[in-house]
């Protein structure tokens, strides 16, 4: 039978931890290496209802993406959010590891999954690693002639549903041919994404002004902004296929929405 410890092994050998950004915390947050390791639950957050249904499905893990103690403590206070999740995770025994900036990057990282979600051709990072080429922040690849508002629709259609959907920027009817896409948080690349060429550029998280001042170059690409969750989410199932060949553990997919917008309302 594996062990937790042969999880976070695996992890590591797929996702080197020494690959992360250098704010970036991950890793074992709790769970002792020795453990054997029936059942596994993967998620792109840790939250309380997370949590609850490791525990529910009597899980011996969770891999997840985003890490939960990304900044110092001094404590697991379980009158507190966070500390609550690290006690009910140690009471039950469940470990918890995460992989980050190391799972975003690479072949089999979450901006590769997104890419091939969206059918991208011969994509290339964005930004790539000098010491690895073929991996890096963002990818842009080439699409079969469509429009904005066309492979809004598609993207909508693969991404997992939420209540903020795809917003859209830009001409909506122009010619989309190739495509930049960002799995997570994605202001920062508007400038590799105008100079890689992109008609369109598809990220989470982005902000009013940014967005607004990268627009305004005659050469821009449209905007789609998605679900930072939903966009990142689409890694699990490429992870769960490659965790059921490599471990001996039932390997679970958390469809809990852990997006934090849960509604949406405008004006008829
Ligand atoms: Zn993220």
């Amino acid at each position: 039978m594996s062990t937790f410890g042969d999880l976070v092994d695996l992890l590591d050998r797929w996702y080197p931890p020494e690959s992360v950004e250098p704010w970036d915390r991950v890793g074992v947050v709790c769970g002792d290496p020795a453990l054997p390791l029936a059942r596994v639950l993967l998620s792109v957050d840790v939250t309380p209802e997370v949590v609850a249904q490791a525990i529910n499905l009597g899980a011996d893990a969770i891999v997840a993406h985003h890490p939960l103690l990304l900044r110092g403590v001094h404590g697991i206070d379980p009158r507190h959010p966070k500390g609550r999740m690290v006690t009910d995770l140690v009471q039950h025994r469940i470990g918890l590891v995460c992989a980050h900036t190391n799972a975003d990057i690479g072949p089999y990282g979450t901006v590769a999954a997104l890419a091939r979600a969206l059918g991208l051709q011969d994509p290339r990072p964005l930004v790539a690693r000098t010491d690895d080429p073929s991996s890096g922040l963002g990818r842009v690849g080439q699409v079969a002639a469509t429009t904005v508002r066309d492979f809004a629709e598609l993207v909508a259609e693969r991404l997992p549903r939420t209540a903020v959907g795809v917003r859209m920027a830009g001409e909506l009817d122009r010619t989309v041919t190739t495509v930049a896409v960002q799995a997570g948080a994605g202001d920062d690349l508007f400038e590799q994404a105008r100079l890689a060429g992109a008609d369109l550029y598809l990220a989470s998280d982005l902000r009013h002004h940014p967005a607004s001042e990268a627009l305004a170059h005659p050469d821009a690409p449209a905007l789609l902004d998605v679900s930072h969750w939903a966009a990142e989410w689409l890694w699990l199932p490429e992870l769960k296929a490659r965790l059921d060949e490599a471990i001996d553990a039932e390997v679970e997919i958390s469809e809990l929405v852990t997006d934090p917008w849960t509604a949406l309302v405008n004006s008829t």
